[in-house]
């Protein structure tokens, strides 16, 4: 803590401007889930999230279905990346359905 501030002889404390960062971030998401009518988190069907900060209360915000684009050779489902990508996402939801890491 003391090396935090040793030049101007002030008493040392923590910064706490990310307090105030994390608050902003939680608006700014509570603020999103309103004006887009949808809370619930993005999925297959709702697999895409859009809001126009210039046009608050367009018809395009808020969550929809965006299809891959079949000549998309990177997100092939047969490419290696997108195995990888889909394993991770396996485990997350595993994870996140209160599995522990060992368990999964
Ligand atoms: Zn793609």
């Amino acid at each position: 803590m003391e090396e935090l501030r040793t030049d101007d002889g002030s008493v040392p404390a923590f910064a706490v401007g990310f307090v105030s960062v994390l608050a902003g971030t939680f608006l700014a998401a509570e603020l999103l889930k309103t004006l887009s009518g949808y809370a619930g988190p993005l999925n297959d069907e709702l697999n895409r999230a859009v809001f126009q900060f210039q046009n608050s209360s367009a018809a395009t915000n808020g969550a929809q279905h965006y299809p891959r684009d079949n000549r998309c050779t990177a997100c092939e489902p047969h490419n290696a990346a997108a195995k990888i990508w889909k394993q991770r996402f396996e485990r997350f939801t595993k994870y996140s359905a209160g599995l522990s890491r060992s368990e999964i």
